[in-house]
């Protein structure tokens, strides 16, 4: 059996075919990006809306397949952006309908969980959720997950992000701020974990003063920007690692990419003679792979769903 995956939650249009073991058949997406500033979400939808035909064509010539090969299409039903989502769930109304298949609405932030589980063949892993909105350190019980920590206020990449805007990075800022922490040294940042809890919005208004008013440098703003809220999300995973006596850790999110928050963490676990996992890059970032995986794994449960923008991992 193949599934068809729509991923259109906010920057990424992708779309992916994945058959019912795991193999990933096509994952291609186009991504919006700006030199100016962040996502507009209606521009974002734009997007999606400019590239949905292209985007479905390219995925199903490169898995040489047509529509017979399809057993059913799934897509990304939050959560996510109001007008992204709606993009995505309409692509999947619109080819359900001209080619008589099922929709599966599925969670994105399971999705990224799943993918990672099933290409690292793991067995019950805790999971680092670091992507654009969401910070999360997971775990799943009874096939019920649960949220053991996660940001109070904004995202990890979104405060990359943010701190991007500052600095006149362009969008997605991540990747840069990478680079630029190469040539930098420690400044002293607070550090702002609470409970099993992080918090990331009073870093940024610390580097942002710092930058503007004492022109400290990017290089040394984004060095410790790094250093601090890598070890922030460290130290919780670990708590959780302890608590929980989970041996694996799985990192999934865009952020995941980040070498020197894979090395905190690959160290952290070497410590605790526990295994550190990662995604390629390709399954790391947004994509429809994984939500065509994340469909098959739901199938039974779920249906057409519309749209749930503030849906959780812990409420599916
Ligand atoms: P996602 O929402 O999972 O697609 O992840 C997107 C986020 O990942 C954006 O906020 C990016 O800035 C961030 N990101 C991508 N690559 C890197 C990197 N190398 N280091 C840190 N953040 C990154
Ligand atoms: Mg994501």
């Amino acid at each position: 059996m193949n599934i068809l995956g729509i991923e259109s939650t906010a920057h990424t249009f992708g779309v992916g075919i994945i058959t019912d073991s795991g193999d990933v058949l096509a994952n291609v997406k186009d991504s919006f990006t700006s030199t100016a500033a962040g996502m507009i979400p209606d521009q974002v939808a734009q997007h999606h809306r400019e590239v949905a035909e292209t985007v479905l064509a390219q995925a199903l010539s490169s898995a040489k397949m047509d529509w017979n090969d399809i057993a059913f299409l799934a897509y990304s039903a939050g959560p996510g952006l109001d007008p992204c989502l709606w993009a995505g769930y309409h692509y999947a109304k619109l080819w359900a309908g001209q080619h008589q298949k099922k929709i599966v609405g599925v969670n994105h932030c399971c999705a990224h969980l799943s993918i990672g589980k099933i290409w690292n063949k793991l067995r019950d892993p805790c999971y680092l959720y670091v992507s654009g909105v969401n910070t999360q350190i997971i775990v799943q019980e009874d096939n019920k997950y649960h949220v053991l920590g996660e940001t109070l206020d904004i995202g990890l990449g979104n405060m990359l992000d943010k701190l991007g805007r500052i600095l006149g990075l362009g969008f997605p800022a991540g990747p840069k701020i990478e680079q630029l922490a190469k040539q930098g040294k420690y400044l002293q940042l607070p550090y702002a974990v609470k409970g099993m809890d992080v918090s990331f919005s009073g870093i940024l208004t610390k580097v942002q003063q710092l930058y503007e008013q004492q022109k400290v440098s990017a290089e040394d703003i984004c060095f410790s920007v790094q250093e601090v809220c890598f070890a922030m999300c460290t130290e919780v995973v670990e708590r959780a690692m302890a608590n929980t006596g989970k041996q694996e850790l799985l990192l999934v999110g865009g952020v995941g990419a980040n070498q020197r928050l894979c090395e905190m963490l690959q160290i952290m676990c070497q410590e605790r003679g526990a295994a550190f996992y990662q995604v390629p890059l390709d399954l790391a970032g947004d994509q429809g792979a994984m939500i065509a995986w994340e469909g098959f794994l739901r199938k039974e449960e779920s249906g057409d769903v519309e749209i749930k923008p503030h849906w959780r991992a812990d409420d599916v």
